[in-house]
């Protein structure tokens, strides 16, 4: 082989696919999060069917060309015969729960995804999203041990459970989403590649 075909080679730039599914309890705001993520980059297909819908996109990251399906479920969100065509194929999962105090059983209903998730796909990265972060008094729950969902707390939560990354995010403001998709993306990457 010439060096020129080596260089040509190199300049290709790494083409990759995931599903990502976004699971967690109804109204925790994973469709949200879905759009806010994606109407920030490029194109966007959001298509619903049987109570599962997802979006396709392509963007690039870090030079990595990257198609993304986006999977979350619907409305019915303990239906359990789609379980297994919902969760096949997927590369990545990201569990939302809210942190606005009154949704806290979003919160102790996390083991719950991560039981179906192990169930369906075995190991893979998991994020972890604490949303609707504009609806909490963030100071507090970041320095102060006094809340269920205190970082400190939550934190140990997703260390036990093998989840790769925590995060505080806002579907309405956008904290934290860009970081939080891009943070597994990364992942995926790297573990496909390793
Ligand atoms: P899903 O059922 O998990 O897909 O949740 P949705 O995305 O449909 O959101 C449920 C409700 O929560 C809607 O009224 C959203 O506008 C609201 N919501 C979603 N994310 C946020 C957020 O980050 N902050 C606030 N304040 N409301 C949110
Ligand atoms: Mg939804």
């Amino acid at each position: 082989m010439s060096e020129t075909h080596n260089d040509i080679l190199f300049e290709i730039p790494h083409y990759t696919q995931y599903k990502i599914v976004v699971v967690g309890d109804a109204a925790v705001g994973k469709t949200s999060l879905i759009k806010r993520y994606t109407t920030n980059t490029f194109q966007k297909d959001y298509i619903s069917t049987l109570g599962m819908q997802f979006s396709r996109y392509e963007e690039t990251i870090s030079g990595i060309m990257v198609e993304l399906f986006l999977w979350d479920l619907a409305g019915q969100e303990s239906f359990a015969t789609l379980r297994e065509r919902f969760y096949k194929g997927s590369s990545g999962a990201i569990i939302v729960f809210s942190l606005a105090p009154e949704e806290i059983e979003t919160y102790r209903n996390i083991d719950k995804w991560l039981s179906h998730i192990k169930e369906a796909c075995g190991r893979i990265p998991i994020i972890l999203f604490g949303n609707k972060a504009d609806l909490v008094d963030q100071n507090a729950i970041a320095s102060s041990p006094d809340y269920v969902t205190s970082d400190v707390h939550v934190q140990k939560f997703a260390q036990d459970h093998n989840i790769n990354e925590y995060l505080r995010t806002s579907a309405l403001t956008g904290q934290g989403v860009q970081e939080g998709f891009q943070t597994l993306i990364r992942k995926l990457y790297h573990r496909a590649t390793r």
